[in-house]
């Protein structure tokens, strides 16, 4: 049986670091290229496959090498693809220029993700799982139909509402466990998030209209819990930062498989936090996600510990 089901993006992440990013009509030479396998769908999946859960993803990809390389990508992260269709559109990228701060310039182009359909959710089934984690790189129409057959199903969901934009309470009602960071979040709820206090007011509002626990994730300031029953912060671990890309995929990742070892919400949270926290030593997006060993290494290791914050 397969624990885990993703349905969600697929990209290859094309990056080039260059000492500056060029004006208009202007070349610059830059470091080789780099093809990096990654799409918020895709990178959950294998941060859960990585730290041992056994995971599927449903989604799209071309016809081309980019989707026989990514699909190849899945097969050594021992996440299922029998559920990935090859299409006729090019399979997703994310062009991503890299300056020498470290700052980021991405164009990303939906392709094959695009496509992921009512239909293809309506034609897999979901009976086989105890979690669905879904994103927003797919159109709504497929998350929200994945989320009522989860529901359907007794399949809890996590939902991490990313890249950020507004939804309908249709959906919000309908996750389980909703997981922003601090700008999806804020646009979700049209409300400014600064401090604690401000995020909690915010995550109450989710909650009013039908989620049942939100977790706000808050970079080097760890995650906030809050439920009908607690408001939490829960501190992450200190790192030596090195590329904060797919920190919310292995975060969720984490989150997901230690859920599924019935562990407290505390305790996975502070399992998402520590392979949050060492997504961010390394550089890009699934290379930079952590293996059991690690993270449990850290736990162990790290002073870190649980605070009530109300
Ligand atoms: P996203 O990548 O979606 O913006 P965050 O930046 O909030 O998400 O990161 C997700 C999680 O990763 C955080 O909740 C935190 O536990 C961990 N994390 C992120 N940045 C750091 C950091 N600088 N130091 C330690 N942990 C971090």
């Amino acid at each position: 049986m397969n624990q885990i089901l993703v349905v969600g993006s697929l990209n290859a992440d094309l990056v080039a670091r260059a000492p500056r990013f060029p004006q208009p009509g202007e070349t610059i030479s830059g470091e080789d290229l780099r093809v990096i396998p990654g799409g918020k769908g895709a990178n959950q999946a294998v941060a859960a496959a990585r730290l041992g859960a056994n995971v599927s993803i449903l989604g799209r990809v071309g016809n081309d090498n980019f989707g026989d390389f990514l699909l190849e990508n899945l097969k050594q992260n021992r996440v299922d693809s029998s559920l990935v269709q090859r299409d006729d559109s090019s399979t997703g990228t994310a062009i991503i220029i890299v300056d020498s701060n470290g700052q980021n310039s991405i164009v990303l182009s939906a392709g094959a993700n695009g496509n992921v359909s009512i239909a293809d959710v309506d034609n897999s089934p979901f009976t086989n799982y105890q979690l669905l984690l879904l994103q927003l790189e797919i159109p709504l129409p497929a998350v929200l139909r994945a989320a009522q057959r989860a529901k359907e199903n007794n399949v809890r969901v996590i939902l991490n509402p990313a890249p950020a934009q507004q939804l309908p309470d249709e959906l919000i009602a309908l996750a389980d466990y909703i997981i922003p960071n601090e700008t999806e979040l804020s646009l979700l709820t049209s409300q400014k998030i600064e401090d604690i206090p401000s995020a909690e007011s915010a995550a109450r509002d989710l909650l009013r209209r039908g989620a049942r626990n939100v977790i706000v994730t808050l970079g080097s300031k760890g995650a906030l819990l809050v439920n009908s029953e607690a408001s939490k912060q829960i501190h992450t671990f200190k790192v030596e930062v090195v590329d904060t890309t797919a920190a919310g995929d292995a975060f969720i990742g984490g989150f997901a498989t230690s859920l599924l070892e019935n562990k407290s919400l505390e305790e996975a949270v502070r399992f998402g936090c520590a392979c949050g926290a060492l997504a961010t030593t390394k550089f890009g997006a699934q290379p930079s996600l952590p293996m059991k060993e690690e993270v449990e290494k850290i736990i162990s290791t790290s002073s870190a510990s649980l605070r009530t914050s109300l």
